[in-house]
């Protein structure tokens, strides 16, 4: 099937600009108040709960959810805005961040409205950690492989199984987790899934941390043995949760966090070049920062067709693939273009600490959120090339 592709010409409203002014005022009170220090990547990938609920009062948490679950009613462009100041500095959200892009939207969608009073509230007040339960040891790619079971009992259900690779999962209260219901059909290979929300304090499961090559252990091992889940965490359709699955990836591949990852280095090294760099660093920072703006237009424009209630599957997934693999390559361009610095350069030893956890961290952007290979499959798919 082929889909019309499209980015949408959408440029951020005036007001917007109002409210990036009040997100940098308070990002420079929570600096002076030593809560972080901009442009440490360590910082960005930390949970801060006192941090969280501070933007959670400040509205900037379900800025687009509605006002009766908690949330603000603007748009997906301001939101936008919001995330991207974030990220920029590395400000510690992470507690936040996957309840506030892609599961507060989902349980919007298909949760019973009593738990949608429940906790829609709860994550814009900045309260609660989300973890995504999708991949399992065999089953990364293929999401349809996967085999954690969930089996109907009296008043809900029992998970057998396990899942891997799950970030924040140390920290996380809730999952939501796709779980095999029935197996599979010969016609269709996507049958058999459901989507649960789990509560992870729930008796019979086990969190096993994974170390990153950074010592950081964000990530986590998920074992269910006979854990219980009540019948209204059910969300959707029984047996049919690629489609949810699928929408929810459109929220989770083009925002603005996939293009800034590794940006700290870029910042670190337009600082150490100063206000008169000599021409051939001035030319490589100015073909950076030209790429860095194309991407950012499209993202905007993925932005842009979300609050227009489209769901840009495609055009997410080619702004996930450009991102990502310049972000990932971004370390290595900065490097070779520090090698012109002079060297009394202040922040040359800054740098080279940001280079070296910029260089540990880049392989994982081209492999989280769906591999480079898998977002050409879907693209082509879309394009109508196979
Ligand atoms: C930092 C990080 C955070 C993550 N966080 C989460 C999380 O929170 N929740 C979660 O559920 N998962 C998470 N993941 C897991 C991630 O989604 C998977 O690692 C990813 O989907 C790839 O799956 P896999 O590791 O099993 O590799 P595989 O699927 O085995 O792929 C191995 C290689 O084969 C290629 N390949 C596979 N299938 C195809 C195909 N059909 N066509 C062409 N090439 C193919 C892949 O591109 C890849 O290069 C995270 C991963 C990382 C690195």
């Amino acid at each position: 099937m082929s889909t019309v592709l499209g980015f949408d010409q959408i440029r951020l409203p005036a007001a917007c600009e109002t409210l990036r002014r009040e997100v940098r005022a308070f990002i420079a009170e929570e600096v002076a108040a030593g809560t972080f220090t901009p442009d440490r990547p360590q910082y960005g990938d930390a949970h801060d709960r006192a941090f969280s609920r501070r933007i959670g009062a400040k509205g900037w948490i379900g800025m687009t959810w509605p006002k009766k679950y908690g949330g603000h009613e603007r748009s997906f462009l301001e939101r936008y805005v919001v995330t991207e100041e974030f990220r920029v500095v590395n400000a510690p959200v992470r507690l936040h961040f996957v309840a506030d892009r892609q599961s507060g939207p989902i349980l919007l969608k298909y949760a019973p409205e009593h738990i949608k009073l429940d906790i829609l509230p709860r994550i814009c007040r900045g309260e609660l950690c989300f973890v995504i339960g999708m991949s399992e040891p065999g089953s990364g790619s293929d999401l349809f492989a996967a085999k954690t079971k969930a089996t109907r009992t009296n008043d809900g259900w029992r998970i057998n199984g396990t899942k891997i690779w799950t970030s924040n999962a140390p920290v996380a209260d809730y999952m939501l987790a796709i779980f095999r219901t029935s197996p599979p059909t010969k016609e269709d290979r996507r049958h058999g899934l459901t989507q649960f929300l789990v509560d992870m304090k729930a008796p019979g499961i086990k969190v096993n941390p994974i170390y990153q090559m950074t010592g950081q252990h964000d990530f986590g091992e998920d074992v269910f043995d006979d854990a219980f889940v009540p019948d209204d965490h059910l969300l959707g359709e029984v047996d049919n949760a690629w489609k949810q699955a699928t929408s929810e990836l459109a929220y989770e591949r083009s925002g603005p966090e996939r293009i800034l990852e590794t940006f700290y280095v870029l910042a670190e090294l337009v600082r150490a070049l100063g206000p008169k760099p000599d021409l051939r660093s001035a030319e490589g920072v100015g073909r950076l920062v030209a790429q860095l703006h194309t991407l950012r237009r499209m993202s905007i424009s993925v932005a842009g067709m979300l609050q227009a209630g489209k769901e840009p599957v495609v055009e997410a997934s080619i702004v996930k693939d450009l991102a990502t693999v310049w972000a990932q390559k971004l370390p290595g361009r900065v490097r070779d273009l520090s090698a012109f610095l002079e060297p009394e350069a202040t922040n040359k030893p800054a740098l080279e600490e940001q280079l070296a956890f910029a260089t540990m961290v880049a392989p994982k952007l081209t492999i989280q959120g769906g591999t480079t290979e898998i977002l050409r499959g879907i693209i082509a798919r879309g394009l109508g090339l196979r």
